[in-house]
């Protein structure tokens, strides 16, 4: 069997259960109480040596720590390079590294009319609701905004958002951003919700968060239930990494889509995470699963204190060649660069188009097939001058592939051929 079956991640690795009393651990905001703020808590629940400590307190000062006690338990604590870890602790070469990177590296603030919300394609906006996230993720592009404290949005300048997108009749598309919009009080999500819904306009509402991930019992009845009013709502989320689809985390999603809540998933590309074409594979197989649509796969972004998560954009380009074809169609995410200077995000992918005459488009396909495709209305008469083969040949009629011999598809015929095979 080529597909191989996948198993939801397993849970608390770590005991942190038993810091919990009685229900305690399945509310969100007592996990939101307890959330390990500094490098120093870090040590009652992993093997760390002073040096560590002072080295992540040093990191804290410039870009601090926030870890959910239920993000923490999925980590292997013995494994230092825990894809879980590595995402949550901070390590020095965020400083070392810092000026590589830039505070605003997609300029979304040159595109903000007003404090905020950032207007850079035509039919969409998004707004920064708050600072504050369950955990502050150490490859985050908004790094610059985390601040000293947590920080939700005052009440006029959502006004003024909401305002702008009340005059703007071509914004059909508005997401909510941060931060993580799903720390906010649910009574202060469906004020803003029932706003931009009231403008006639607004057709679509997208909410990014990472909560699913990081603390998954925030996906409870009464969020559920406002989303539900508010709909046609999309969550767009980011799983990273095979282990964080644990059984809690399927069920969140499973009560979002019980509201009517379509839910993608939009991971970055981190070196040492999540950079390997198997990692990947299996991340989009269970995300389908858990009935996540794998929607982006990100280039991940050139910010300050972010260098060292950075990979080639090649490599990007290698995964996305080990998914096309090796696996479901609507599995495969889009690898995107959010481009510089504003310039949005630029789909990027391996090149199937060989080459091209009038008549014909040369096509490659995942098995390293090279195969002729005749445009509309084209009858393709062999030309009397002789080629020497290869590409040309099909261009000009004389072939209509190349075909590698050892394609597994290609044994499979001649087994059946030969009565050998199924
Ligand atoms: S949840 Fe999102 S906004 Fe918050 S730190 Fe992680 S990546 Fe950044």
């Amino acid at each position: 069997m080529e597909e191989q079956q996948e198993t939801l991640g397993s849970q608390c690795e770590l005991p942190l259960k038993s810091i919990a009393k009685h229900d305690e651990w399945d509310n969100w905001q007592w996990q939101m109480r307890k959330r390990i703020v500094s490098a120093a808590s870090l040590q009652n629940y992993l093997h760390l040596d002073s040096r560590r400590i002072a080295e992540m307190t040093l990191v804290e000062e410039r870009f601090r720590t926030a870890i959910t006690p239920y993000y923490l338990s999925l980590a292997n604590p013995d494994d230092p390079n825990d894809p879980i870890l590595r995402q949550a602790l901070p390590e020095t070469r965020e400083l070392q590294m810092a000026d590589y990177g830039k505070a605003d590296p997609l300029s979304e603030e040159d595109d903000m009319p007003v404090p905020g919300l950032t207007h850079r394609y035509e039919d969409r906006a998004l707004l920064v609701v708050t600072n504050a996230c369950a955990m502050f993720c150490r490859h985050c592009t908004r790094k610059r905004i985390w601040h000293a404290s947590d920080a939700n949005v005052g009440e006029t300048s959502i006004s003024k958002m909401i305002n702008y997108i009340r005059r703007t009749p071509s914004i059909r598309d508005v997401i909510l951003s941060g931060g993580d919009p799903f720390t906010l009080p649910t009574w202060r999500l469906e004020h803003i919700l029932k706003r931009l819904r009231a403008i006639p306009h607004v057709e679509i509402i997208r909410i990014g968060t990472r909560t699913p991930v990081t603390v998954p019992m925030r996906i409870d009845k009464e969020l559920c239930e406002v989303l539900d009013r508010y709909g046609p709502i999309w969550v767009n989320t980011q799983f990273n990494h095979p282990n964080e689809i644990t059984e809690e985390a399927a069920a969140a999603v499973d009560r979002l889509i019980r509201h009517g809540v379509c839910v993608n998933n939009q991971s970055v590309l981190l070196r040492g995470i999540n950079d390997d074409p198997e990692i990947i594979k299996s991340l989009c197989r269970k995300l389908v699963r858990a009935k996540v649509r794998p929607y982006y796969l990100f280039q991940c972004d050139q910010v300050e204190g972010v260098e060292h998560f950075r990979t080639r954009v090649s490599k990007g380009i290698e995964i996305m060649e080990s998914l096309r074809g090796h696996t479901t169609g609507f599995s495969i995410p889009t690898f995107v660069v959010d481009g510089p200077e504003g310039t949005g995000k630029i789909p990027v992918m391996p090149n199937y188009l060989i080459s091209q005459s009038e008549q014909m488009s040369v096509l490659r396909n995942y098995e390293g097939v090279i195969v002729g495709y005749r445009e509309s209305g084209e009858r393709i008469e062999t030309q009397n001058h002789r080629t020497s083969g290869g590409v040309s040949a099909i261009l000009s009629g004389q072939m209509s592939a190349i075909t590698p011999y050892e394609s597994r598809r290609m044994i499979r015929r001649r087994l059946r051929a030969t009565g050998t095979g199924l």
